[in-house]
């Protein structure tokens, strides 16, 4: 391992592992930390849509596979570890709970936070109630009644695929964002009799072991609604804790970037979803990817030339 990277890309998502491939090919020492584990929010994934340079049956594993090869074929080490923090100076510090790693750039390609609801005792219901998953979890509610939280097309999404499996789907999304549901797979749900939407919120959780009912309130209205699960993809927001503040953002909280995807800092990067103005989708995270993998080899090109030339 070299004692400091050209690139640290931090998130091996799609555009991490693109970033990271394009970076490596390009000749540069490449280090692709995740803290799961390569394949971000594709790891959850069953058959891709919107996807229109792959073929119409792949799923989110054979991406992840495809992506991971090409990036270790370009020579991309991958790490485990949640980066901590990431240190300005010169080099730049990325910070585990296990190791630093030094770097001249860094990629920061970590997506969104995994969907809250924020109500008391949520943690309790993790993994016995709660999920983030349809195409893996779904399959153990068949049959029964399942909530979905949160609103934009993913969330819609998750609610078509359970719709095909459970008995009945309640989607349930802010009364601010119900408008995003009256096109494109919101329409769709409306032409299905097993799915409700309702405008509200999940207020409460209850059950003693596992989870047994939500609280929805609606219009200051508060209602009882049994059900074991519930899929969470609401107060989603980008995964830039660790920067402590380092980078510029847009009011969501998205890294602002110019059009090479280069942030605040000049030496760091961002791609994907963690980007401000991201549109969400694999093809567009791929894109950045590369976008952001040429950037940097530009850059770093272009200041050894400089080194070489004032020699
Ligand atoms: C339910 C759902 C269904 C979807 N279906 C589709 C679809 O069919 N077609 C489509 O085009 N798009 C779909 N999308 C959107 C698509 O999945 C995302 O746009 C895409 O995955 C974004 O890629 P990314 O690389 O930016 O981030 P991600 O895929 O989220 O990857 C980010 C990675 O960063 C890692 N990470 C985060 N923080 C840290 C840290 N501090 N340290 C180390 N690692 C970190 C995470 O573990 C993760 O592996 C869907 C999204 C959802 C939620």
């Amino acid at each position: 391992m070299p004692e400091c990277w050209d690139v640290v890309v931090i998130g091996a998502g799609p555009a991490g592992l693109t970033a990271a491939q394009v970076a490596g090919a390009s000749g540069l020492s490449c280090l692709c930390i995740d803290r799961l584990g390569p394949g971000g929010e594709l790891i959850n994934l069953g058959l891709l849509h919107d996807c229109p340079d792959l073929p119409p049956d792949t799923t989110g594993a054979d991406l992840v596979t495809r992506l991971m090869d090409a990036a270790t074929a370009a020579g991309v080490e991958l790490a485990f570890g949640e980066v901590r923090e990431l240190q300005r100076g010169e080099p730049r510090r990325i910070v585990t709970d296990d190791e630093t790693y030094q770097a001249r750039t860094v990629i920061v390609a970590t997506g969104l936070t995994p969907g809250r609801l924020g109500v008391p005792e949520e943690e309790r219901f993790d993994g016995v109630g709660l999920s983030h998953c349809a195409s893996c979890d779904g399959p153990l509610y068949k049959g029964e009644n399942v909530v979905v939280a949160g609103a934009g097309e993913w969330a819609a999404q998750e609610a078509l695929d359970l719709a095909a499996l459970a008995g009945h789907v309640t989607l349930i999304c802010p009364e601010h964002e119900a408008a995003r549901l009256s096109s494109g797979r919101g329409r769709q749900l409306a032409g299905l009799t097993n799915v409700t939407v309702i405008p509200g919120r999940i207020a409460s959780l209850e059950g003693a072991e596992g989870l047994e009912a939500v609280v929805i309130e609606r219009a200051a209205i508060q209602e009882r609604h049994p059900t074991r699960a519930v899929f969470v993809q609401s107060n989603r927001r980008a995964a830039l804790d660790f920067t402590r503040g380092l980078l510029a953002v847009e009011a969501d909280g998205r890294a602002c970037v110019d059009g090479d995807l280069c942030t605040s800092d000049e030496q760091a990067y961002a791609a994907g979803d963690v980007r401000a103005g991201a549109p969400e989708r694999i093809a567009s995270a791929i894109a950045d990817g590369r976008r952001a993998g040429l950037a940097v080899a530009r850059l770093l090109r272009g200041r050894d030339g400089e080194q070489q030339g004032g020699r």
